[in-house]
């Protein structure tokens, strides 16, 4: 699997690491589900002390990513429900793609977050240090 190497934003996405040196982890705690520290991320790479953060307030846009995710989750839940063929009625629906959207908030969180990061930071490498 060719786009699971590091170099590719798909490995800092789905492995939760640092957008610029694909090493050091992005988020304080691995868990999306450890509401102690929900999807807090380091100010600086714990590797190759790079910016995490470009500007104050960087990762309110990630709401953008997090609307497109959840619009996403309706989608398929819709698709697989045509698909499966089941007839389910409206309400009934609702509940269901709500009660799993909700249990997948803390994961759409995070994954929003280090989304939103790597449209605006590239790979580097751990060398070169600091940027
Ligand atoms: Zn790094």
């Amino acid at each position: 699997m060719n786009f699971l190497k590091k170099g590719n934003k798909l490995y800092s996405i789905l492995k939760f690491k640092c957008p610029h040196c694909h090493e050091g982890e992005f988020f304080k705690s691995r868990n999306p589900y450890n509401f102690q520290n929900l999807s807090a991320t380091f100010d600086r790479c714990p590797k190759c002390k790079r910016k995490l953060y470009i500007e104050p307030g960087f990762y309110y846009g990630a709401m953008y990513v997090s609307y497109a995710l959840g619009v996403a989750h309706v989608v398929t839940f819709w698709v697989a429900s045509l698909v499966l063929d089941l007839e389910i009625e409206f309400w009934n629906f609702i509940i269901l793609v709500g009660t799993f959207l909700i249990l997948l908030t803390p994961l759409y969180y995070a994954l929003s977050k280090i989304v939103w990061a790597n449209l605006f930071l590239n790979f580097k490498g751990l060398e070169n240090g600091k940027s």
